[in-house]
């Protein structure tokens, strides 16, 4: 068995122990590979071991991969996620080629996503993103501008609003990635009441995926336990 598939195998067991800590079965956590930086041959190998949801950081990287796999008989049912930091002049892009977005944090963005989407493609689903604990970035919004942001996000009609996406500063202690872990899903349980078709709570990482499936996550977005570290030299 290759490292990779050996990878997947050890997550997808980690996700299983944490789901049934908590009394909840591991369909309800959704593993997205983070498939960034790394090249196709990787891919390929997550693939062989039956993965099919990629998450990818830059968009041209994401497109080149997209199409690469397009072509070839095993990209057929694929699932790519868009998970960078998204800049206007790049939204046509993802628009085009992707089925998820899980970085949406404003309004304009989500107008051009819209507009963009190609006619004859399913409707772009849409994570909002939260800045729930990292003042340092500038990535997400704060719960305050949840509602309002949602609102206009939903009567978009090209754009599945699915949920919400957080990315929590570095926390080594258990507990209190739980404690951030569990602000998100309360704000995503009450945004859930209001839009039914929400479903997605996208947290949880290599370094803190047990917490993230404690406190509600859906969907964990997985890389370095999967492909192992990253090398930024090349990119
Ligand atoms: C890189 C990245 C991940 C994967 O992180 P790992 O710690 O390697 O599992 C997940 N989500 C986002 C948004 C990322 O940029």
């Amino acid at each position: 068995m290759s490292t990779i598939q050996q990878n997947l195998q050890d997550v997808r067991s980690r996700i299983d122990a944490a789901a049934q800590r908590c009394a909840r079965t591991p369909e309800e956590v959704k593993l997205l590979a983070v498939s960034k930086t790394k090249p196709v041959a990787a891919i390929a190998e997550a693939i062989a071991a039956g993965q099919h949801a990629f998450g990818e950081n830059y968009v041209q990287e994401g497109v080149d991969k997209i199409q690469h796999f397009a072509l070839l008989p095993e990209g057929t049912g694929l699932e790519w996620h868009f998970i960078g930091p998204l800049q206007s002049n790049k939204s046509k892009l993802v628009a085009e080629h992707f089925a998820w977005c899980h970085t949406l944090d404003r309004l304009r963005i989500a107008q051009r996503l819209n507009d963009q989407r190609p006619t004859g493609m399913p409707p772009l689903n849409v994570l909002i993103q939260i800045n729930i604990s990292d003042e340092q970035s500038k990535s997400g919004i704060v719960l305050d501008e949840l509602p309002a942001l949602a609102e206009a996000v939903v009567a978009l009609p090209n754009l599945s609003l699915r949920g919400l996406m957080a990315i929590p500063a570095p926390e080594a202690d258990y507990q209190r990635q739980l404690a951030v872990f569990s602000q998100m899903n309360e704000a995503f349980l009450a945004l859930k009441q209001r839009y039914p078709q929400v479903d997605t709570l996208s947290m949880g990482m290599t370094d803190d995926m047990a917490a993230a499936i404690a406190a509600g996550s859906t969907l964990v977005r997985i890389g370095t336990a999967i492909f192992g570290a990253r090398d930024y030299s090349k990119a």
